[in-house]
């Protein structure tokens, strides 16, 4: 038996703090689809409405014309904020650590949280911006970064939200594209020691934007920035002279929230739109089901607010819900690689949700540094980002849940707003890798090439089946479209196959009914007529105990079609032997089978990622086919040397 067919039983402890069991769930899940209407109707009391909407789904994928709870209106900082100041006022909204574990802890109550944003928004007024406006945010990871998100919900602006470490051209090239007149961020941010340049960033941003009128300036680490008379203020100045209180935007269900960037993986970022109600329904429901929030415990959502994971489960998810989220500046290894754990024992943290990428980047220094730490705070885990290998799901399983603790695998995209597929800690065992259940109205299916359904189209087809994964219905929480550009969501989501949603994954259902999410179709590579998914090649390379992480693509082999080409980092400390490189060809050869044998395996000290941590295979695969004059847009890679380092090393000349 392969560590992927563990089962992890339901755990008498998720029971009990559960709210959602198995035979729930089933029920749930059953109305969701059966009863959509009324299933939704349901939720609605989740928000606070000013109008309450009496249209539950109303959409189309052909032509694509989506919208939920169209004729209700409702402001999301009030669902944020407002309706907790009865009972909430001086419950803790955010936790903000920082970079240097030495600054001081701030500690931000929904009271203040309220507060702060409505001046905020005030002086978001004061300069000038309006109702549908775009309010382009570079920020740190401050609690700024929030208000300023509520503040534009709170008077009808558009977000959008440009992580805190891109480059001028990368903030440009938003700024333009969403039409953004007002920018909002800091003097500088602090990562891993060292000062982040905002303001100077965006000062180099804007000689290619003529039209931003203003930037609001938050002064964070105090270090001295260019401050252009007309155009830039200084949040704490305008701060001194704004009101406290400011008076919601009545807003309709489907008018705009924000915009957000993918992360780029496969191509040129685009900007996603999402809208008021279904987004915050979506975000609400899914943060307190697949978590199981209970109130007064703290939650720690370590993605940026620069990436929709920040904004769905730092901000509305969590702030919707009235709880407590911890919003951590700096990053996994600083001061030292125990950061993480030495953050959730300090803070005695909750609920923990991190990436795949992270947990591998930690696993290569051993267990060690996480029992340096008094973790028992914990109950609950979870992982979002990329699939996780079964081989880093057990080390996050066994050293940081201490093998009792549920995990949590959400599989999700910018473009669903929130969770889509997982399993729910009191309802679901556990398989490692399996991203296993559908959330409520999400119909997952498998098609082929053709868009024949292989395990649907209401997904009753039990596996095992493999295929490329697309979404029968919408759901609430599903975007809207990209922004400024329908042909291309229509032609992206819901043209290869027609009247469907592509997920661009593909997936496979087990035999129990699991799902397994194996990878991005583009990335499927098919040797002798086999196709695989890099994601299993990938667990059976990083199933080694040397191997810290793994990427493999396809590149055209004369025989095979595609030959198997395998980007390897090993532990740290760990010596690269052709003894090391026949165990790990073996260890392919016995988790898949022959098949699957790597062609090349090259090691390399880092792989190209992007700044939201993932690998772009994208480039890898330029490299492996020897094109490498044709990689595409880099722009959101993290660190661009990486690609060079490994265009020299390349094996497949
Ligand atoms: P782009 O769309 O610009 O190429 P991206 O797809 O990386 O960028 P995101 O929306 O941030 O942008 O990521 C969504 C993708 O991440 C999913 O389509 C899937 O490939 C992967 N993913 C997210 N969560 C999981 C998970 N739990 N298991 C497997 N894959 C996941
Ligand atoms: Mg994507």
């Amino acid at each position: 038996m392969s560590d992927a067919d563990h089962l992890f039983p339901v755990t008498d402890a998720a029971l009990a703090a559960t709210r959602t069991t198995a035979a729930q769930y089933a029920a749930n899940y059953a109305r969701s689809l059966s009863d959509s209407d009324g299933f939704w109707r349901d939720q609605v009391g989740r928000l606070d409405w000013m109008t309450p909407p009496t249209k539950m789904g109303n959409w189309s994928w052909d032509p694509v014309d989506i919208k939920w709870f169209e004729d209700g209106v409702l402001n999301v900082s009030v669902n944020c904020l407002d309706r907790h100041l009865p009972h909430h006022a001086d419950t803790i909204a955010i936790v903000w650590e920082g970079d240097d574990p030495k600054a001081p802890v701030r500690r931000i109550s929904y009271g203040e949280l309220h507060a702060e944003t409505c001046r905020m928004a005030n002086a978001l007024i004061g300069l000038g911006v309006q109702k549908g406006d775009r309010v382009t945010l570079y920020m740190p990871m401050i609690p700024e970064a929030a208000m300023a998100m509520l503040a534009c919900a709170r008077i009808g602006a558009v977000h959008s939200v440009v992580f805190g470490g891109f480059s001028p051209e990368a903030i440009a090239g938003r700024i333009q594209d969403a039409d953004s007149k007002f920018v909002i961020t800091a003097d500088y941010g602090n990562r891993a020691g060292k000062p982040l340049q905002l303001k100077g960033a965006v000062d180099k941003a804007l000689e290619q934007c003529p039209d931003v009128e203003a930037v609001l300036v938050v002064r964070h680490t105090g270090a001295e920035v260019n401050m252009h008379p007309e155009r830039d203020h200084w949040w704490h100045e305008l701060r001194a002279q704004v009101p406290a209180t400011c008076t919601p935007e009545p807003m309709a269900a489907e008018d705009p929230l924000f915009i957000l960037y993918t992360s780029g993986s496969t191509g040129k970022p685009k900007g996603v739109l999402h809208t008021t109600a279904g987004y915050l329904l979506w975000t609400n429901m899914t943060f307190e089901t697949v978590f199981d929030y209970r109130q007064g415990e703290l939650f720690w959502c370590t993605a940026d607010v620069g990436w929709v994971t920040g904004h769905s489960y730092i901000v509305y998810g969590p702030l919707s819900n009235a709880a407590t989220v911890l919003m951590f500046e700096g990053v996994p290894n600083y001061p030292d690689v125990d950061r993480f754990w030495a953050t959730i024992a300090k803070h005695k943290v909750n609920i923990f949700y991190t990436a795949p990428t992270a947990l591998r980047a930690l696993m290569r220094d051993g267990p060690e540094p996480v029992d340096r730490h008094d973790l028992s705070s914990l109950r609950l885990l979870g992982t979002v980002g990329e699939p996780i290998n079964p081989e880093a799901w057990l080390w996050y399983h066994r050293h940081v849940g201490k093998s009792k603790l549920p995990i949590v695998d959400t599989w999700w995209q910018t473009e669903t707003g929130g969770a889509m597929m997982t399993p729910l800690p009191g309802a679901h065992a556990l398989k490692p890798g399996a991203a296993a259940m559908p959330f409520y109205g999400i119909v997952p299916a498998l098609v082929d090439a053709e868009g024949k359904f292989i395990a649907g189209p209401e997904g009753q087809n039990p596996g095992p089946n493999e295929g490329n994964l697309v979404l029968t219905r919408s759901w609430p929480g599903q975007a809207r479209t990209v922004y400024g550009d329908h042909e291309r969501f229509t032609q992206t989501y819901f043209t290869t196959y027609r009247g469907l949603y592509f997920t661009g994954d593909g997936a496979r259902r087990d035999a129990d009914g699991y799902w397994w999410i194996t990878g991005r179709v583009d990335d499927v590579i098919n040797v002798s007529g086999h196709r695989m998914g890099t994601a299993e090649v990938e667990s059976a390379l990083v199933a080694h105990p040397d191997v810290a992480e793994a990427a493999v693509v396809g590149y055209p082999h004369d025989i095979k079609g595609q030959g198997i080409y395998a980007y390897v980092t090993l532990n740290s400390g760990v010596e690269a032997s052709d003894k090391l490189l026949t165990e790990l060809r073996y260890s392919v050869r016995e988790h898949i089978g022959p098949i699957a044998t790597p062609d090349h395996l090259h090691l390399t000290p880092a792989l190209p990622k992007t700044r939201s941590g993932k690998i772009m295979r994208r480039i890898l695969r330029k490299i492996a086919e020897n094109d490498f004059a044709a990689l595409g847009d880099t722009s959101t890679l993290a660190d661009p040397s990486v690609v060079q380092a490994l265009i020299d090393g390349r094996l497949n000349r």
